[in-house]
């Protein structure tokens, strides 16, 4: 398939056709599709990405409509599948997408398999530590570059805005992972993968972290962390400059900051698990936790 328009001739002012070819060959899959995933599968699709792989099992709500770019009120009305509402987004911009939309949790046989067997890149836009821990698993196993986007809003007791901001960590397969970053609170990754067997013993003692509170979540600030995450796949993909590792949006301060944080020398990720493939056994994440990545 050839770009028969001129569309993509300001960015080719910018990366040269080569560049550009490259980020255009790039497959890359997107892992929740809230409030960063539309905007990375927004941007993913003007930069003229020919296959985007978009996996989530939610549906759009009318609280999603302050931030979900490409949803309507129709949609929510509807409960249509957010993978839906963000493909149709997706081919509104570039027709000649090769879309793979696939409605299922993360931590399915299904879309485990779309990964492991697709994208070049994937993008993590996760809301929980559980999905991260299975894809840094899964990026490190099958070597593909994970590019993980987080947003937050800190308000404090009273309702005041203390902090907001959010950051992205490029993983690269044997250099550099969420676990060298510090970035898993390992125990509510356990806890979310744990067997419902496992979580009635846990309750039942009454030790646990608690349900997860409904979090703020505004448009521009998930922007502004989802460009950072694009800015890096772009460097990384047409080798522009090296991906810096993790880079932070302090919303209070304004001002982003790069991370010195380097491979942890003893991380089992990035040490015993890269390249082992099928051996590293990924699957055993399947049916552990129903939680929506998005
Ligand atoms: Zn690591």
């Amino acid at each position: 398939m050839t770009d028969h328009d001129n569309r993509y001739d300001r960015q080719k002012l910018a990366f040269g056709q080569e560049g550009h070819d490259k980020v255009a060959a790039t497959r890359v899959a997107i892992v929740g599709l809230g409030g960063t995933g539309c905007h990375v599968a927004q941007q993913l699709a003007y930069l003229g990405v020919k296959d985007i792989v978009l996996i989530d099992d939610d549906v759009v709500e009318e609280t999603n409509l302050n931030r979900l770019v490409g949803a309507t009120m129709q949609d929510a009305l509807e409960r249509r599948p957010k993978v839906e509402v963000i493909g149709r987004h997706v081919r509104a911009i570039n027709e000649h997408v090769q879309l793979t939309m696939l409605k299922r949790n993360l931590m399915t046989t299904e879309a485990l398999e779309l990964l492991i067997a697709g994208p070049d890149v994937v993008f993590g836009c996760v809301d929980n530590d559980a999905a991260r821990f299975v894809l840094n698993h899964l990026a490190a196993a099958y070597g593909k570059p994970l590019i993980d986007v987080a947003s937050e809003i800190i308000v404090d007791r009273d309702g005041k805005l203390k902090e907001f901001g959010g950051r992205v960590i490029v993983a690269l397969p044997g250099t550099f992972c969420l676990l060298c970053a510090g970035e898993i609170d390992l125990e509510a990754a356990k806890q979310a993968l744990e067997s419902p067997e496992e979580r009635a013993y846990r309750e039942k003692h009454g030790y646990g972290l608690g349900p997860q509170a409904r979090s703020p979540s505004v448009v521009s600030m998930n922007g502004v962390v989802s460009s950072l995450a694009v800015g890096e796949f772009i460097a990384l993909v047409t080798g522009l400059r090296p991906p810096e590792r993790m880079l932070t949006y302090h919303g209070m301060r304004g001002v982003v900051t790069k991370s010195s944080d380097t491979k942890r020398p003893e991380c089992r990720i990035c040490n015993d698990l890269v390249g082992k493939r099928d051996a590293a056994d990924i699957m055993r994440f399947v049916d552990r936790s129903k939680r929506s990545p998005g």
